[in-house]
């Protein structure tokens, strides 16, 4: 027992150097896949009751020459912790407003509003309002087309200092949406003090709908409040007909999800867009 208690240590050490060892390559790899130009956004159609188009959220994808496409949570937290954020966030948002103005010219895609993901690394820099209008500016893109998407606990680890970020970045015609509504565990008392125009009901309330009681109840509530808060609501991880049906006949009429369309490559979203 002794011996195989020393092999399982030994087991363990040697995993562990593994693991080490990848997030290392890893780390290593992503500092240089921005100047590679590895990255990429695809786009995932948020659309409405009648099946329209009204807009994306940008996902960033990672297509490393070593590792293969590397999926958002296995390199997001890593770059979060060593600050790549930085550099990748800056990438993100001027990929989508040069993708916003892109499509100002062309009578379908103008409409849309794209939605791009903030971290809260991101968002913590104080000249983090300065940045998002330097970068509309240049760009040339309608600032009303934009969308923010900000996490609970992002919003609630510094309510005040939040608030006037929000303020002066609503200022230049952007939106706000809480992204993973109703996974935090914090009061309510602060969301009537947000700037925001959208809640967006996470997928985990979404995913056991209809049969599961109170999930039904929580998304019910969500949507209750949004539009007694004049927000508007959408639905992420819709997968099923029973769920958008649900959705609806509860008063939310926007949804993204795997049942209209995983998120797509920029050609071919635009084809689905032009198709629905
Ligand atoms: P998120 O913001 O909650 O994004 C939604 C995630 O759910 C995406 O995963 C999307 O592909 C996936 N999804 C969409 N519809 C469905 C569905 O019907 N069923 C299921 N099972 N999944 C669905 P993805 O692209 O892997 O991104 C994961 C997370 O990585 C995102 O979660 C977001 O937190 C983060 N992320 C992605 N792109 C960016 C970015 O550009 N910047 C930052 N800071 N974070 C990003
Ligand atoms: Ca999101
Ligand atoms: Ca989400
Ligand atoms: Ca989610």
């Amino acid at each position: 027992a002794k011996s195989a208690g020393r092999n399982n240590v030994q087991f363990f050490t040697a995993s562990m150097n593994q693991a080490a060892k990848d997030r290392h390559e890893l780390e290593g790899g992503l500092h240089l896949a921005l100047e590679r130009e590895e990255l990429e956004l695809h786009y995932q159609p948020q659309v409405d009751g009648l099946g329209r188009v009204i807009g994306a959220e940008a996902l960033l994808r990672w297509q490393s020459p070593d590792h293969g496409l590397v999926s958002p949570p296995s390199f997001i937290p890593l770059a979060e912790e060593t600050g790549l954020i930085l550099p990748i966030g800056s990438w993100v948002l001027a990929t989508a407003c040069a993708q916003l103005k892109a499509w100002s010219g062309d009578a379908r895609l103008c409409s849309l509003q794209l939605a791009v993901n903030v971290s809260p690394r991101e968002f913590r820099q104080s000249d983090f309002a300065e940045q998002v209008r330097r970068i509309i500016e240049s760009s040339g893109a309608n600032p009303a087309r934009l969308k923010l998407e900000l996490t609970e606990s992002l919003v609630l680890d510094n309510v005040e200092d939040t608030i006037l970020k929000m303020q002066t970045i609503k200022k230049l015609g952007i939106a706000f949406s809480l992204d993973d509504f109703g996974t935090g565990y914090s009061s309510l008392s602060y969301l009537t003090r947000l700037p925001l125009d959208q809640l967006k009901i996470d997928r985990s309330f979404v995913l056991k709908l209809p049969d599961n009681v109170s999930d039904g109840i929580v998304t019910q509530t969500i949507i209750t409040m949004a539009a007694g808060l004049g927000l508007n609501a959408i639905a992420e991880g819709v997968e099923t007909e029973v769920q958008r049906e649900f959705l609806e006949r509860h008063g939310c009429h926007a949804y993204q999800g795997y049942l209209f369309s995983r998120p797509l490559p920029l050609e071919e979203f635009e084809g689905f867009v032009f198709a629905h």
